[in-house]
């Protein structure tokens, strides 16, 4: 369910292994390919993506980037990658890009992707033969299935399908949002630029060497009717401004509000349906993890369903709930403590604000906790 990165990550994986699925997805395949989402990839996402082939043009056109810049109290200060995590970097490759070449890549193998599919119910799931009942093409359909992946997305209906009571809920909502905006102007700095400042944090990213994409920190419930373009570069400029140095500006393609939440369910599985990506756990943007996280479960998902199809052994299954728990909780706390170190309390005092910059200064001055941030960004090995 779903042809997110879960969904269609996961659909190849079994693809080369032999393994039959039906991919559904709820949007149009035009939509799904233009929705701008996540851009940062870990090295061992990259790497994953490389080794199922569909890593040819995100070799080509993703930005390797080494490290990234913290700024605060007026001054940038440069978190090496590859010198404090032993020669690991990120890539910088839009989602729908990443989406582009999976959904190329199935449609390829002749197996099914079917799009726009309505009306969509999972059940049986707690039987030897789950059901998926939907509508695609005016048809009804129904599909028996050996097992279901609820790759649907925070916004999905596979969680919500399981009995009350199986799942237990960790949530989190912070009390502000970024305003994000996609820009037709060269990045003005070639790595990516957080900042902290009184008038609150802003991110200076990137997805092309001709297009930027730039965040403000503002209230969860901001009207975007209050934010001209004028507005928007003013305050970049405000927060981001260093002296000697120039924010590129251009013509904004694209701006939308995006609340900040973690939130997790466990366990991820309720008989043989299994939940991966967002339909099981979402971070806050700030740590770059959300789409990195989907991709490690669906790699764990698929060894365990490997295994199954092939010895008929379902103790990897069995394990597939804990194992990607450790990830995923190691990923919520990374992206909270970035959070909170780089965000404008709203309500919160000087106490707060020095306590941010003693932390900004600790991961910027000591090369034991700018490891820590570092391992963690590009993305922790063996977790
Ligand atoms: C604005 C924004 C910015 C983000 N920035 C970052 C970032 O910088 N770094 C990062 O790592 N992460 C980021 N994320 C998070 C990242 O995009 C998600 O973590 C990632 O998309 C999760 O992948 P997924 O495959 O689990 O779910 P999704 O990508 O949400 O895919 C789920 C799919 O299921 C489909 N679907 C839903 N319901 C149904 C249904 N009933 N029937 C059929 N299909 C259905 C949806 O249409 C969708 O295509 C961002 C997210 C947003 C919204």
């Amino acid at each position: 369910m779903g042809a997110g990165p879960a969904g269609l990550v996961l659909a190849h994986l079994l693809h080369l292994e032999g393994i039959d699925s039906v991919v559904l997805e709820g949007r149009s395949r035009e939509y799904v390919e233009s929705r701008i989402r996540a851009g940062v990839l870990e090295q061992g996402t990259v790497d994953l993506l490389s080794s199922i082939g569909v890593g040819e043009r995100l070799r080509r056109e993703g930005l390797v980037h080494e490290g990234i810049e913290l700024q605060f109290e007026g001054e940038r200060h440069r978190i090496d990658f590859p010198s404090l995590t032993g020669g690991r970097r990120i890539t910088v490759y839009g989602q729908q890009e990443v989406l582009k070449d999976l959904i190329a890549a199935r449609l390829e193998t002749g197996r099914p992707l079917l799009f726009e599919a309505s009306d969509v119910a999972v059940g049986g799931f707690e039987s030897e033969s789950p059901r998926i009942r939907f509508r695609h093409e005016g048809e009804a359909v129904e599909l028996q299935c050996d097992f279901i992946a609820g790759c649907d997305g925070f916004h999905g209906i596979c969680r919500d399908s399981i009995p009350a009571g199986v799942l237990t809920v960790f949530d989190r909502e912070y009390p502000f949002a970024w305003l994000g905006i996609l820009a037709a102007a060269p990045p003005s700095n070639d790595e990516l630029i957080y900042a902290y400042h009184e008038r609150g944090f802003a991110l200076h990213s990137m997805r092309s060497p001709t297009v930027t994409r730039l965040y403000l920190q503002v209230r969860p419930d901001e009207d975007l009717d209050r934010w001209p373009d004028e507005r928007i570069w003013a305050e970049l400029e405000q927060r981001l401004g260093l002296e000697g140095w120039t924010l590129h500006t251009g013509e904004i393609i694209e701006q939308g509000v995006t609340g900040m939440r973690s939130f997790v369910v466990e366990p991820m599985q309720c008989g043989r349906l299994f939940l991966a990506g967002g339909a099981a756990h979402i971070v806050p943007p700030t740590g770059a993890k959300g789409l990195n996280l989907a991709v490690a479960d669906v790699r764990v998902l698929a060894e365990g369903l490997t295994a199954w199809f092939e010895k008929r052994d379902g103790a990897a299954l069995e394990r597939y709930s804990a194992e990607a728990l450790r990830r995923v909780w190691r990923a919520e706390h990374f992206s909270w403590f970035m959070t909170s170190m780089l965000h404008r309390l709203e309500g919160g005092d000087d106490f707060d604000v020095k306590l941010q910059l003693a932390q900004l200064a600790y991961v910027c001055t000591s090369a034991r906790a700018g490891a820590s941030l570092a391992e963690n960004y590009v993305g922790l090995e063996h977790v």
